[in-house]
């Protein structure tokens, strides 16, 4: 059996170092590139979501590298990812590749649906031994966020561009290197070091801008174009409150024990969205309201086509929280040079607004001006 998995993120790091803590053969899909997306696009139905199709060409991308047991998201939410699955599944058989596909309705079967799969997988390994590969894994996870966090930070004032991405990368590979707990402790440590000593910008004062929207479109840098990066460029520190470690810890261990930590955000929402649209569109409702006086403004990333965050983009001029929102839908005719010059008029636009509402707080720099 050979195992693989669509990208998101980091996360085929942890998914990695659990499977070869099992003797799993697990191949880690190539990098999500340009031939990635034409194979998603050309083999897609039209009209689905860019998840879907990057998705898509990592599996085709794996399937010709030898893998036969792949690992997808599914289940049985309101949008259309409860499909993904057996069309994915379809569609790789038409093209003549013998794999079998596993769907990870974590949603429904939380922690011990996942270990169930993870014990297939692992031809029946002893639950001691599953335990133990899925807590290092989830180890990773963890240390890889913690890194992410403060690079977000990092970037936005640093004196040399590009200073963190740099350490960054280093960090990602050190990371799927560490072999056990005492070295993933180290690196971890070592990183953190390295991106505090980064110069920066003593004169800097970052603008904070808040990253909502579609959960792998937040996750997946191919398919926004590395926003979160540009957005350091411009000297800005982004929050985003959607991590991988997080929706694990949350939605596998805490929910099934009655803890959710969307009830606050979903509450925050009910003025304008009462009930689950699918996605994460009622989150995005929730978080405007909720970060309205902490950030300085909103990215709000949607697939093209995504229902979900479509309803959620037209309730937004609706709202009276005044926090300024640009949606960016991501798809594949997106262009890179289109984003960056929308970026940077949001930006500007955000520079100002600080500048008008610092000029109100103090009336007497406006008789010296
Ligand atoms: S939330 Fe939107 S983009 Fe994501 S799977 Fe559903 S429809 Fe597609």
């Amino acid at each position: 059996m050979r195992v693989s998995t669509p990208h998101m993120g980091n996360l085929y790091i942890p998914l990695k170092a659990l499977f070869q803590r099992l003797d799993v053969d697990f191949i880690a899909p190539p990098l999500t590139n340009q031939r990635t997306l034409s194979l998603g696009v050309k083999y897609s139905p039209e009209g689905l979501c860019i998840p879907f199709k990057l998705t898509l060409g990592n599996l085709i991308e794996v399937a010709e590298l030898g893998a036969d047991t792949l690992l997808v998201p599914g289940g049985s939410g309101i949008c259309r990812l409860g499909y993904y699955a057996k069309i994915q599944e379809q569609i790789l058989h038409e093209l003549g590749h013998k794999i079998e596909i596993v769907q990870m309705g974590v949603s429904e079967q939380k922690f011990f649906g996942l270990l169930k799969i993870i014990k297939r997988l692992s031809n029946d390994a002893p639950w001691t031994e599953i335990v133990s590969a899925f807590r290092f894994g989830l180890k990773k996870l963890n240390t890889l966020d913690e890194i992410e966090r403060l690079v977000q930070k990092v970037r936005a004032s640093e004196l040399e561009k590009g200073a963190a991405n740099r350490i960054y990368a280093r960090a990602i590979t050190a990371i799927d290197k560490a072999d056990n707990y005492n070295s993933l402790e180290a690196v971890e440590l070592d990183y953190v070091n390295y991106l505090n000593q980064i110069a920066k910008n003593p004169q800097a004062r970052p603008l904070v801008v808040g990253i909502v929207g579609e959960f792998y479109v937040l996750l997946e840098p191919f398919s926004n174009f590395d926003i979160e990066s540009e957005l350091g460029k411009l000297g800005v520190e982004v929050r985003r409150s959607t991590f991988i470690s997080e929706w694990t810890k949350f939605s596998l261990f805490l929910n099934p024990l009655g803890v959710n930590e969307k009830d606050r955000i979903h509450k925050a929402a009910l003025p304008y969205l009462k009930r689950d649209i699918g996605g994460d569109g009622w989150e995005s409702i929730g978080e405007r309201v909720i970060h309205n006086n902490e950030y300085n403004g909103l990215v709000h990333l949607a697939p093209f086509t995504c229902l979900p965050e479509i309803m959620a983009q037209n309730i937004m001029p609706a709202m009276k929280e005044n926090i300024p929102v640009l949606t960016i839908f991501c798809d594949e005719q997106m262009a890179k040079a289109g984003m960056l010059t929308r970026l940077e008029a949001f930006i500007d636009l955000l520079e100002r607004k600080r500048r008008g509402n610092a000029k109100q707080k103090t009336p007497a720099l406006r008789s010296v001006e």
